[in-house]
């Protein structure tokens, strides 16, 4: 738990030194045991490191959640050099973890870097931060200098024979570059758009090598993992949903903030708690579980646990980690016009389904929450979603669809009300102007 809230519970990994003194620097880092997994893995040996990864359970945390110790094993044998490239692009709406990832704990997490670097022998790691985040990339880069002069980074690291060059680059505020070949494009200096895959990175990836893309909260695990043991992460978590993770929980809360939580074990109700609640004493409607991407949830929901395969079958994914509450004043259709236009702005143009597909989406979304859609437009906007989802070159296109889709079928009545009203009939029912 990062943020404005609950007392830290013990079992946890990623904020477990919380409230340390000088957290951001070296020397306070070290005073809570900070390096010693890196010297453990130099021990270690990669091949160990890579098991223990596996036997922790680790998915990656920046949405797609796949086994972290099966995407390493994708690198081809023998193919150098390697690298690595850490995607701090965080752009997901609601969702700011890895922002406070680098803030409070920027050694944890290049520690983790270091760490995943050695396993896969890669000579050099490319921290890719979201170009917004101006002061948190000061601050990486100092902490990445200051590990410099310790001989942290660089050539033999810890008087080994391995040795690895840590760069800090910015962005340019696009949220596809947090697409992971789009960040490799971007990285090598051209405009940032989706690749075609296979080949993937693992085996075609930056300047075309073999490249692994991890993403923040993913790295900052490893220092824990390899001092206290894989099996020892994935207990705090269920078999199903191993280990702890962040959550951002925004929106109508009293308390917004980010939450370290062992997954499987809490549920929903249990985030909405420590964040203080729904706020000003309204009643909850509704819940995006992973960020603007992902699908709608309801009250029913609740009460569902935070595991991948439980909040699946509920309809929906964890994404991103990112949990935005909304309570009984929100106009579903407002939220969905509002995450269409993201997406229009968003796209990258590259693909015609989602460059034409998120313009008209905005266009029928406007029409409709302004009361001036027909019911055939409100089929129409079906149509083109249908158009979409799983037809577009890159996640994006698909997404673009997701939210408007089940926002619509869980509130259609709402999305009805909206055809030929003249205006916003929830804002006409709260006496909101429109
Ligand atoms: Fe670009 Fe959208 Fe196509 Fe992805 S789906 S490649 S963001 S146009």
């Amino acid at each position: 738990m990062a943020r404005g809230a609950e007392p830290v519970p013990d079992g946890l990994v990623l904020t477990r030194h919380q409230g340390a003194p000088g957290l951001t620097t070296l020397d306070g880092y070290r005073k809570v045991g900070g390096y010693q997994g890196l010297a453990r893995a130099l021990e270690m040996g990669s091949e160990a490191i890579v098991a223990e990864v596996k036997a922790s359970g680790l998915r990656g945390r920046g949405g797609a959640a796949f086994p972290t110790g099966t995407k390493w094993g994708f690198l081809p044998q023998g193919v150098f050099p390697r690298y690595l490239a850490v995607n701090a692009d965080e752009s997901e709406p609601g969702c700011f973890k890895d922002r406070v990832l680098i803030e409070e704990y920027p050694h944890q997490l290049l520690e983790g870097v270091l760490i995943a670097a050695f396993a896969l022998q890669a000579s050099h790691a490319f921290i890719y931060i979201r170009g917004e985040y101006r002061k948190q990339r000061e601050l990486l880069e100092e902490v990445v200098r200051e590990a410099y002069r310790a001989k942290l980074v660089g050539k033999r690291i810890l008087g080994s024979d391995f040795g690895c060059e840590v760069v800090v680059h910015g962005g340019a505020g696009a949220y596809i570059c947090g697409e992971e070949t789009a960040l490799l494009d971007s990285l090598e200096g051209r405009r940032g758009q989706p690749r075609l895959k296979p080949p993937f990175p693992a085996v075609k990836g930056l300047y075309g090598q073999p490249t692994v893309v991890n993403n923040v909260e993913t790295l900052s695990n490893l220092p824990y993992i390899v001092t206290e043991g894989g099996a020892a992460y994935a207990a705090l978590g269920t078999e199903a949903s191993p280990g702890t993770r962040l959550f951002c929980v925004s929106g109508h809360v009293e308390r917004p903030g980010t939450f370290e939580v062992p997954m499987g074990r809490t549920t929903f109700r249990d985030l909405l708690e420590l964040a203080g609640g729904v706020w000003r004493g309204r009643r909850f409607k509704a819940m995006q579980p992973g960020g603007g991407s992902m699908q709608v949830l309801g009250p029913q929901h609740l009460d569902v646990p935070l595991d991948f395969k439980a909040v699946a079958e509920a309809g929906s994914s964890l994404g991103a980690g990112a949990l935005v509450v909304m309570d009984e004043t929100t106009c579903m259709v407002d939220v969905s016009r509002r995450l269409v236009d993201f997406y229009r702005h968003e796209s990258c143009g590259k693909c015609v389904p989602c460059r034409e597909g998120t313009y008209f989406e905005s266009q029928l979304m406007h029409r409709l929450e302004e009361g001036r859609a027909s019911a055939g437009e409100l089929a129409t906007l079906a149509d083109i979603c249908a158009g979409m989802d799983g037809r577009c070159f890159c996640p994006l296109g698909d997404t673009a669809t997701w939210f408007v889709m089940s926002a619509y079928r869980m509130f259609k009545d709402e999305f009805d009300a909206h055809v030929g009203a003249g205006r916003c009939p929830v804002r006409a029912r709260l006496g909101v102007a429109a």
